[in-house]
């Protein structure tokens, strides 16, 4: 083959160096943006060290160190953590029409709304979906009215299967999983039953389940009896009864199987009833590391709480796991759960140009569990820049 220059010099015989139209010769920057000087974590290639990161045509282009400064736009992030855009597998963004901007504004390149709707509204959350900047999918909750005070399904007539495969026939591509709420005060006795019909309503469209536990009337072997590879354990750190840990301090066998056939544990941080301290400690001493960490994101939740994806993950580091482990399941690991972030997660060259800019700052910072139970740390990640399909994005004031 022969190559462009080669070409030119063939049919000019010796000129070489053609002089370009004066509009072509001003050229394009290499890359359209480039990262600057920061800590570059990225558990999909075991990286963490410093590093420049480039962006050309909305995917990651290189990840050097002190790559050229030849681009149209530089962010300095000297002194700051950049990690693949993050992934919030259980939120409620889509139940506002500006949570996927908060969201965004936070770190968070991909998001899941998980059962904020059942089949009777579930154009409300596609609506909202389909007018997110980033990357989302939605959960459809088995109970046909969406979350209820009095319970989604006490009434079992609520678990409606044909209402259900209705509604995701009518939605297929914005429809990622079904979501069973499964707590006492959520489905009472029926849990079993509930999640049974999820996963009838799954099956037809091969789709995952997500199964918020915790406090359930059944225990919990039982129902993860019913779980196949790919669903998900929201709430994994739900106190007893029904927890995933034993007095004693050993995982539930069923747990143990569970994870070993492909279930996944995520966190499902959210306000009441899901995260207390002590279990998780005590699921973390176990060697039982959560598979990804989510929000359960709400307005008010984003008001205390949760506040942010950032602020969620920081409390992983007050309870001792690495920065590398931390980051692992808000990217890579959450992008392995749900199709549409199949190729995300990651800063392989190649990969959508979906970038969080963090700062980890050091000082005391006090976190809450949904005990009231207060903790101090001395770390705490806070969103400094986003950047979406290699867009930098408003960031938060
Ligand atoms: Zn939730």
């Amino acid at each position: 083959m022969m190559n462009r220059r080669k070409f030119v010099g063939a049919a000019t015989g010796a000129a070489i160096f053609v002089r370009l139209p004066k509009v072509l010769a001003a050229r394009a920057a290499k890359y359209d943006l480039i990262v600057k000087g920061a800590r570059v974590i990225d558990p999909s290639r075991k990286l963490n060290a410093i590093r420049d990161v480039a962006i050309a045509d909305g995917r990651i282009a290189a990840v050097d160190a002190n790559i050229p400064a030849d681009a149209g736009e530089t962010i300095d992030a000297r002194g700051k953590l950049v990690v693949p855009g993050l992934i919030d597998i259980h939120t409620h963004a889509a139940r506002v029409n500006d949570g996927p901007a908060l969201c965004l504004a936070d770190g968070v390149t991909g998001f899941v709304d998980a059962g904020s709707q059942g089949a009777d509204r579930i154009g409300e959350p596609i609506a909202v979906a389909k007018s997110a900047p980033q990357p989302c999918r939605v959960l459809i909750n088995i109970g046909r009215a969406g979350i209820l005070p009095e319970g989604d399904t006490m009434d079992i007539s609520r678990a409606d299967v044909g209402a259900a495969r209705d509604a995701i026939g009518r939605n297929r591509e914005w429809i990622g999983g079904v979501k069973a709420r499964l707590s006492r005060d959520v489905a009472g006795p029926n849990d079993f039953e509930v999640l049974r019909r999820a996963q009838e309503v799954a099956s037809s469209f091969n789709l995952p389940v997500m199964i918020h536990m915790g406090q359930t009337v059944s225990p919990l072997p039982k129902l993860l009896a019913l779980l196949k590879p790919g669903d998900v354990v929201t709430h994994m750190f739900a106190p007893p009864p029904n927890s995933i840990i034993d007095d004693t301090g050993h995982i539930l066998p069923e747990v143990m199987a569970a994870r070993r056939r492909g279930v996944r544990f995520d966190l499902g941080n959210g306000r009441t009833g899901h995260l207390r301290w002590d279990i998780a400690e005590r699921v973390l001493k176990a060697g039982f590391l959560p598979d990804t960490f989510s929000t359960d994101w709400t307005p008010e939740g984003r008001a205390a709480g949760v506040i942010d994806f950032p602020n969620v993950m920081s409390k992983f580091l007050m309870l001792g796991m690495s920065i590398d482990q931390v980051v692992a399941c808000a990217t890579v690991n959450a992008a392995r759960v749900f199709e549409i972030f199949r190729n995300r997660g990651t800063l392989k060259v190649g990969a959508p140009a979906d970038v969080a800019v963090l700062e980890l700052r050091e000082g005391t910072f006090e976190f809450v569990d949904n005990y009231e139970n207060k903790r101090t740390g001395r770390q705490r990640l806070f969103p400094r820049a986003t950047v979406l399909a290699g867009k930098r994005v408003a960031t938060r004031a």
